[in-house]
């Protein structure tokens, strides 16, 4: 199964995305999480794509495409199919993406959309508290943990993420309606089916419907 995962922040691709790569045991590959550890490793990429980052902005399309192009085409690591979680967000990265799937001979299976309201977004995102330690998420709006501030698995403090702050959502999601909203149309106009999802219900519901999109 190759599959892409299209939606605005907050609209739950990386826990769909999760659920989906487990589910089909396909590799999950999300550009976010790539650069964020490309930045924390101090690497050329992420000494690039930081203030980009940090701004809400989108890093540079050729970045983006060089790190793709590496690890799409390893082979071993994507044998099983993959699931890609925001990428691509611009239209020279859906048609680099193209090139790229055409050249390894590895066309798409599906689009998968996760539709969700702005003001929804915004405290999903904008509520969001991760654990440095182990990683669990939470939300202080819909998730809160036990005790405030505090990781219930672990105990250590949780943290905001440096793009989570109430401006720099706001920006993310004008960059998102922009830049990769269109690519809905994109992908619409091409031969790969587009499945487009209700994602303002619990995370459950959510993935029922998008098992069945994919099954059907
Ligand atoms: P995410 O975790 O997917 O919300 O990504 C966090 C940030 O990483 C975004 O706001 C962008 O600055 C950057 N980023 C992630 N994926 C891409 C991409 N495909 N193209 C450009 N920038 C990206």
């Amino acid at each position: 199964m190759k599959l892409i995962l299209l939606g605005a922040p907050g609209a739950g691709k990386g826990t769909q995305g999760a659920l989906i790569a487990k589910r089909y045991g396909v590799t999950r590959i999300s550009t976010g999480d790539l650069l964020r550890d490309a930045v924390r490793r101090g690497t050329p990429l992420g000494l690039k794509a930081k203030a980009f980052m940090d701004a809400g902005e989108l890093v540079p399309d050729d970045l983006i495409l060089d790190l793709m192009r590496e690890i799409l085409t390893d082979e071993e690591s994507t044998h099983a199919g993959f699931i890609l979680d925001g990428f691509p967000r611009t239209r020279p990265q859906a048609e680099g993406l193209d090139e790229l799937l055409a050249e390894i001979e590895r066309p798409l299976d599906a689009v998968v959309v996760l539709e969700v309201e702005d003001d929804v977004l915004v405290k999903r995102i904008s509520g969001r508290r991760a654990c440095p330690e182990c990683g669990a998420v939470y939300n202080v709006y819909f998730e809160p943990p036990s005790t405030e501030g505090r990781c219930d698995q672990c105990g250590a403090a949780l943290v905001e993420r440096a793009d989570d702050t109430a401006e720099t959502v706001r920006r993310r999601l004008a960059v998102y309606r922009e830049n990769t909203e269109p690519l809905i149309e994109y992908y619409r106009s091409s031969t790969t089916p587009v499945h487009m999802i209700d994602g303002d219900r619990d995370v459950e519901a959510v993935f029922r419907d998008v098992e069945e999109a994919l099954e059907r």
